[in-house]
């Protein structure tokens, strides 16, 4: 399958659209439409919930884009965040050099690589370093002393505010902190629709233990974490793990793992495990002159965390859902997004049969009833058959048939999407029938 049937329905349907479409597209910026927005919240509301709510020990956080620029210095984003970039002289296609040849494989001859797009050799240009940063200026002169950049990462914001977070909430190590934001990387190659994009969303916990413990805890959140995808109706067999061999690790760690998918360019990661020992903590109060350490109350001691990072991208797990739940049901004629209904953007559709012999009204009465549990639409244009494929591109997995017997005897159809089966319910145990099918999808 291709992932311009995906594109096409997005736009269609309203997941996802090209930013500045009128404009002629804005350079791997996507915005999200209402059927997008309430799928990337959904899914970041359960990923927000499995951290916070359902970990004692891990707190939120929801720290600024822009941030002091020495974060950066510290980071290592300033002098390190880069990507080398290679031209083609002859037909002016730009390209990440590491996606040309092996990675940090310096002694490669550029002069002996062909041109992936014209087939021209040697007209490759020798790599140069392209910062990913986005910069702007604080204030209204335009000059170095003011430079600040949009963050790369959400994960320096929880790091600056670790100390501050652990003493307003008494946490003792290990403890985590969560956040969801936004990042902004200026990427030499932006393709594959919201998988790389410029301005893109993370879901990140950063996880504070006791050196010595990190391999153990490293572990537990590689397990964790491909058990997260489970409840947004992933096939497993799609995921795998990928570990950073020696010339992949980034320069702050000790060991590293991604979590990939199988989207239908191929295996990409979604998400990355860290162990970024205590490098950061340690830049932090090299730059900012800071102590950075915890109080350790039995022993009475102070000693700097170790920190295992689990970072997921948001837009590129969407897309995931996306590709995973896109089902051409051939037999009965018809697009179904077979998402799981606890992530579905809408959950069910009111249909009256008919506009007329008061069947709207007790659809009204049956939204109602609804509204308060689940994200419920009412739909009375077309015939019913019309109306339910429209709600199986939309991904909706329950359909609900006000008909002539509804004023008789309280029952209502309730139709699954994916096998199309119809029950007939009594009204009064529609929501507990909708939460069973639901619990037990
Ligand atoms: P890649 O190698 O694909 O550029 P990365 O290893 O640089 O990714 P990390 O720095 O580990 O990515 O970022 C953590 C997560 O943030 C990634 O797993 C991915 O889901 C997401 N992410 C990173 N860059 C982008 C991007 N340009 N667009 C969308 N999501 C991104």
């Amino acid at each position: 399958m291709s992932i311009d049937k995906i594109v096409s329905l997005c736009k269609r349907r309203g997941f996802v659209f090209q930013s500045s479409e009128i404009y002629g597209g804005f350079g791997a910026i996507y915005d999200y439409g209402p059927l997008g927005i309430t799928l990337k919240n959904n899914i970041s509301q359960l990923w927000w919930r499995d951290m916070t709510q359902l970990h004692e020990n891990i707190v939120g956080l929801d720290s600024g884009i822009l941030m002091h620029p020495k974060i950066w210095e510290a980071s290592g984003h300033v002098g390190a965040f880069n990507d080398p970039l290679v031209d083609c002289k002859e037909c002016k296609s730009r390209y990440r050099a590491d996606d040309l040849v092996e990675k940090d494989n310096k002694n490669t001859e550029w002069i002996k690589i062909q041109c992936p797009k014209c087939g021209t050799t040697g007209k490759l240009t020798e790599p140069r370093q392209f910062n990913l940063m986005f910069k702007t200026n604080i204030g209204p002169i335009e000059d170095d002393s003011n430079i600040a950049f949009l963050r790369p990462e959400t994960a320096q914001g929880i790091y600056v505010n670790y100390l501050l977070t652990q003493n307003a909430l008494r946490l003792k190590v290990p403890f985590g902190i969560a956040q969801i934001g936004k990042a902004f990387r200026n990427e030499i190659v932006a393709r594959n629709f919201i998988f790389r994009t410029r301005e893109f969303e993370q879901m990140e916990m950063q996880y504070f233990v006791k050196p010595g413990e990190d391999d153990k805890s490293l572990n537990e959140w590689k397990q964790k974490r491909i058990s997260f995808y489970d409840q947004l109706g992933l096939n497993s067999s799609k995921l795998r793990f990928h570990e950073h061999g020696k010339n992949e690790l980034a320069h702050y760690a000790k060991e590293a793992w991604d979590i990939e998918f199988e989207f239908p360019f191929g295996w990409s990661e979604i998400e990355g495990i860290h162990n970024r020992t205590d490098f950061d903590l340690v830049q932090h109060e090299k730059f900012s002159g800071k102590k950075m350490e915890v109080f350790d109350q039995q022993k009475n001691e102070r000693f700097l965390p170790y920190i295992i990072e689990t970072s997921a991208g948001l837009n590129r797990i969407l897309l995931a859902v996306l590709s995973d739940a896109y089902w051409e049901d051939k037999d009965n004629d018809r697009l179904v997004m077979k998402f799981h209904p606890k992530i579905a953007p809408v959950t069910a559709v009111v249909c009256p049969l008919v506009k007329k012999d008061g069947l709207p009204e007790i659809g009204r009465k049956v939204m109602d009833l609804l509204k308060p549990h689940f994200i419920t639409i009412y739909d009375q244009q077309g015939s019913i058959g019309k109306r339910y494929y429209r709600q199986d591109e939309a991904g909706t997995p329950f359909g609900i048939t006000i008909d002539h017997q509804t004023g008789e005897d309280n029952s209502v159809t309730l139709r699954h999407r994916d096998n199309q089966q119809q029950d007939r319910v009594d009204i009064d145990q529609l929501v507990k029938a909708i939460n069973d099918s639901m619990e037990n999808y």
